[in-house]
Order: structure tokens, then C-alpha cells, then sequence
């Protein structure tokens, strides 16, 4: 577990001390998604960290649409972005921002540094650039190198004018050819592409490259701290090159921290969509997903989602962390919050031959035994309930302490029974179990004290709703399905959701809302499916089971 500051916690508040380079400064900080896909739990991470520095140390977090690729981008994912970060707790004010909004100052600053003699445009094809590359004993080369500030000043507004073709020209950043690390090779700042733009349109046909926009953005914007993944570490001289040589204010600085794997999941976009196109899954919402409205659709908590990037804390080393400890963290979560409920995902009829056919009564239960606040609700009983199928066994196993003829159980917050036998069908499936009550033992405890091993829970067949519950599980069946050499796709866990049909869910839930959430009784945590389930038909997610398989010790 993480304990005390973590290292950008120490490094921000050594620079907001007198004589640091933020001293007196609003730490300003970003998150800067590319709207090609929806936001997953390792987007989740680095906004906590954007966002939690910004708000820890009474700073701004800008929220800015990495759109400076023109493909695949869409309002759609701008609009869901917005959603999820608003979900997971966090104020976005009007601090909005596209980065495509600064192309043309994009544009002036690349002028800027052709006109300083520290851009060229190169006519090197992708091919022969990758044969001039060098390697780490040899330089990289172009013969375009040392071409005229004013040939490159006329070539470059000409790429903008759209005279040459994709692929044609480029325009490089003079550094060091020679350099060990290979980003400053005379990287391209800006590449010739006819694809339009999904807010500026056919206006450009010329983009800046990834490592060439971004410390600009983050300077136009006066980011203070631009936090991001381990990745762009080998990127960062180049991010500093950048707001060093061209003529703005604000000097950013890049700070990295590691990314988060997840088990039994991927979170590339790119195979995220593949397993929606591929029809694996239903969409970015499907409860399957490690995306933010699919876990929310699962019935994840910002709370559940909080908690478990925070006790991961943040540090420089790549992690894989176990599902089981998202899950662990819900289950917490849920345990002080969700009402609990009963509901009976394979019923079969249990009938009370000693209790009065015409008769019911109402039993007050807790909502909540964590939390009182919660208040109570009436459960209502009568002769006839459902109880799960295998709370009944004609001939017991070993060590089975539930209903079978002779035994007593407790029927939670109501009576203890005492099995008498069952009805069967022609092929001898239970069609009906049989019982007696004791009914001295109102409230399910016995008059005498004497011991009662199980309780199980129930429906009144009388009063209780239909309804279908959806059980999901890992969608992978293996810890990391994207290692280098294997197809993740082959490790796809065929069984992830199983759909109960028919399904009994006590009368206190037929006016279930989208989003609510429960723990069903000895069953699980479920969520209304935040789609499907409607008054009339109701649809229960499985979000977590009971059982906890992770042990906190092992963090
Ligand atoms: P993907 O590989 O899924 O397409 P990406 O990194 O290209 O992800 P962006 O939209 O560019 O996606 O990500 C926005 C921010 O989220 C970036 O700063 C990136 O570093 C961060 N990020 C993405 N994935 C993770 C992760 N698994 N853990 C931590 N931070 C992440
Ligand atoms: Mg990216």
C-alpha cells in the first residue's frame, strides 16, 4: 500500500518552496486524452494524478482534447470524456481546451525555429529516412540538412498550401544527429496529411507531430507540471528542446510516472475496439469493459475507483496490479453502501404445509446492518416463497447443512423451517420443497436457543418481481492476454456473462432506478443495468461477487 508522498508530491512542493522554480505559482497541471476511444481505468490513473495534484495543492487541471491526429477522432468521445471525469468527482469548470485550437500557432512557432536555422524541411520518404536513421554507432543523415533558411521557409508555407503531396516533405528539427537517444535525430515536427480534421475540417493539411505540439500546448496553456506515463520519458530532452527554443513564456516540466496493467484485461484502445468490432463484447459500456462506463454499467463506484488508484499510489516503476484488488475495493466500498436485498437467482417453490394459505405478514428489516442511517423496509411472507435451487438437496452431501428432509434452517428475518420433503416431476426434477415452521421462532430465532447451522433467504412467491440478472466474469482467462508474442484474442474467456432468465427479486425492488445498487442477500453485489432495466423488466448486473479472493496482506 502506498504511504506518505509519492515522488511528484515531493518534487512539486520542493518547487513551490521560496527560490523553486514554482515559488509563488499556481500549479497547473493537465489531462490530455486523444478522443479516438472512451476513457479506461489506466486513463482513470493519470487524471487522478492530473487532477489530485491540481486540487492538493490548490491548483487548476485543464482538460484538453489531444486532437492534433486527424484520424478516428470523434465528438462522441469528447462528449463521454467529459462524462466519465465529471463521474469519477472532479470540476471542470470552462477549463476546457482543444488542442487543435493552436495549430496556426503551432504553425508560427515551426517558422519561428526554420527562421532561427532550427528547422529544415526534409524530402526524405519514410523509407529512406528509416535507412538514414543510423544506429547507435553511426549518425543519422539527410542530404537536406543544411538547405537555405529561405528555401525551407518557402517549402514549408508551400506544404501548408497543399501544393505537394502526403508523404512528400517533412519539416525536421535540427538537433543532433549524432544523438543516443534517437528522438533528437532531426525528429519530424510536421508531416503532410490529407485526412480532414474532425473540427478544423479541410483547413489543414499539414499536422504537427505528437512531440512537437504538446509542450507547446502545455505552454500556451501555462501547465507548471505536465505529468504523464513512462513512455515519453526518452521524449522529455525533446519536449525541453521545444519550449526552449521557441519564444514563450511558460516552461513546462514533463514529470513521468508509471503506467497501470491490469490482469486478465487489455487496455490498449486499439484492442479495445477490436474486441467491440469483433463482436466480443456489446460496446464501450459493456460490463466487460475496463472502461470507465463500463464499470459504471457494471456498477463500479468513483469511490471504488478512487480508493484503488490511490492505495496503488504512484511510482516510476510499471505495475501489473490484480483485478482482484479493483474488486476488493468495490466490495468495500459497497459494503457500507449498497442496500441489501433479497433475490433468488434459481428458484424453486418452498411451501410452509403448516402455515395458513390465506394468511401474510410483514417483517421490518435493516436496509443496511453497516449503516442504520439506511433505515428499514418491510419484507413481506406468506405460505408459498422461492428459495434458491440449491438450498435443497433430497439427499445431502457431506457437510451440507441446508434443506433437506429432516433438517431445520432459518429463513432470514423470518422463521426457522424444518424440511419435510419435496414434489418431484416424471423425470425427477424437484418441482417443490415442503416444509414446516416453528412458530415460536418469529424474527428466525428460535424460543429455545437451540442452534440453527444455516439461514437462507427467500421471495414471497405472492408479492415478488421477475426479473433477469446478468452474471459476469474475467473477459480474459489469462493474466497478461497482450504479452508480446501471443494474440490476445485467443485467450478470451467464453463464458464472461451467463444471463439468468426468471429470476424472483423481492416486491421492494419493482421500482428499482438505472444505477441502483444492492447486495443481494448471500448472492452478491448486483447494479440496474443502466440501459436495459426498466420498471417491468428488470436487469440486475452482477458487479462483484461476495467472496473475496484477494488478500490485502499480499499488496
Ligand atoms: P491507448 O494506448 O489506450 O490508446 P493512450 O496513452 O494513447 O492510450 P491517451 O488518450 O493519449 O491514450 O491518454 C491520455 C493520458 O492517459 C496520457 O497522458 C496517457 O499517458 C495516460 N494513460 C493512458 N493509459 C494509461 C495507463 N494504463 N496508465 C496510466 N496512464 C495512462
Ligand atoms: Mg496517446
Amino acid at each position: 500500500m502506498a504511504e506518505g508522498k509519492h515522488f511528484i508530491q515531493e518534487i512539486i512542493e520542493e518547487e513551490l518552496k521560496e527560490g523553486g522554480r514554482c515559488y509563488g505559482k499556481t500549479v497547473h497541471t493537465r489531462f490530455p486524452p486523444e478522443p479516438n476511444g472512451y476513457l479506461h481505468i489506466g486513463h482513470a490513473k493519470a487524471l487522478e494524478i492530473d487532477f489530485g495534484m491540481a486540487e492538493q495543492y490548490g491548483g487548476l487541471c485543464n482538460l484538453r482534447m489531444d486532437d492534433t491526429n486527424p484520424t478516428k477522432e470523434d465528438e462522441e468521445f469528447v462528449d463521454a470524456i467529459k462524462e466519465d471525469i465529471k463521474w469519477l468527482g472532479h470540476t471542470l469548470g470552462d477549463r476546457f481546451y482543444y488542442a487543435s485550437d493552436y495549430f496556426e500557432q503551432m504553425y508560427e512557432y515551426a517558422v519561428e525555429l526554420i527562421k532561427k536555422g532550427l528547422a529544415y524541411v526534409c524530402e526524405l520518404t519514410p523509407e529512406q529516412m528509416k535507412e538514414m536513421r543510423g544506429d547507435t554507432q553511426t549518425p543519422a543523415r539527410s542530404p537536406y540538412r543544411d538547405r537555405p533558411v529561405e528555401e525551407s521557409l518557402d517549402l514549408f508555407r508551400r506544404m501548408r498550401d497543399g501544393e505537394f503531396e502526403d508523404g512528400k516533405m517533412t519539416l525536421r528539427a535540427k538537433i543532433d544527429l549524432a544523438s543516443g537517444n534517437f528522438n533528437m535525430r532531426d525528429p519530424v515536427i510536421y508531416r503532410i496529411n490529407r485526412l480532414p480534421h474532425h473540427r478544423q475540417g479541410t483547413k489543414w493539411v499539414i499536422y504537427p507531430m505528437y512531440d512537437f505540439a504538446h509542450p507547446i500546448e502545455d505552454a500556451l496553456e501555462g501547465i507548471t507540471h505536465s505529468l504523464c506515463s513512462l513512455e515519453f520519458e526518452a521524449h522529455r530532452p525533446l519536449y525541453d528542446w521545444v519550449v526552449n527554443n521557441i519564444s514563450v513564456e511558460c516552461k513546462p516540466r514533463q514529470i513521468e510516472f508509471a503506467r497501470l496493467g491490469i490482469t486478465n484485461t487489455v487496455l490498449s484502445k486499439r484492442k479495445l475496439r477490436n474486441l467491440i468490432e469483433s463482436g466480443y463484447v456489446e460496446g464501450w459500456d459493456d460490463p466487460r469493459m475496463p472502461t470507465l462506463c463500463g464499470l459504471r454499467r457494471r456498477g463500479y463506484t468513483p469511490a471504488a475507483i478512487r480508493a484503488f488508484h490511490e492505495r496503488n499510489g504512484v511510482s516510476k516503476v510499471n505495475s501489473l496490479v490484480d483485478f482482484a484488488f479493483l474488486e476488493y475495493c468495490l466490495r468495500e466500498d459497497l459494503n457500507k453502501t449498497a442496500k441489501r436485498a433479497m433475490a433468488v437467482l434459481h428458484p424453486v417453490k418452498l411451501i410452509i404445509d403448516n402455515y395458513p394459505a390465506d394468511m401474510t405478514e410483514e417483517f421490518t428489516v435493516e436496509n443496511n446492518p453497516e449503516n442504520p442511517d439506511d433505515g428499514t423496509r418491510s419484507v413481506s411472507f406468506s405460505r408459498e416463497l422461492w428459495i434458491e435451487a440449491e438450498d435443497f438437496m433430497e439427499v445431502p452431501a457431506k457437510k451440507y447443512f441446508r434443506l433437506f428432509p429432516g433438517n431445520e434452517v432459518r429463513l432470514k428475518s423470518a422463521y426457522i423451517v424444518k424440511c419435510t420433503g419435496c414434489d418431484k416431476d416424471e423425470d425427477g426434477n424437484v418441482t417443490a420443497v415442503h416444509c414446516e415452521m416453528d412458530k415460536d421462532s418469529r424474527g428466525g430465532n428460535p424460543a429455545d436457543g437451540r442452534k440453527i447451522k444455516s439461514t437462507i433467504h427467500w421471495v414471497d412467491s405472492r408479492t415478488c418481481v421477475d426479473a433477469e440478472i446478468r452474471l459476469y466474469d474475467k473477459l480474459f482467462l489469462t493474466e497478461q492476454p497482450d504479452l508480446a508474442d501471443c494474440n490476445y484474442l485467443d485467450f478470451i474467456n467464453p463464458d464472461s456473462l451467463e444471463i439468468i432468465n426468471g429470476a424472483k427479486v423481492e416486491a421492494s425492488l419493482a421500482d428499482t432506478k438505472p444505477a441502483d445498487r444492492f447486495q443481494f442477500l448471500r448472492v452478491g453485489y448486483f447494479c440496474a443495468d443502466n440501459k436495459d432495466s426498466v420498471p417491468g423488466h428488470l436487469v440486475f448486473n452482477r458487479a462483484v461477487s461476495l467472496k473475496d479472493s484477494y488478500k490485502p496482506e499480499a499488496q
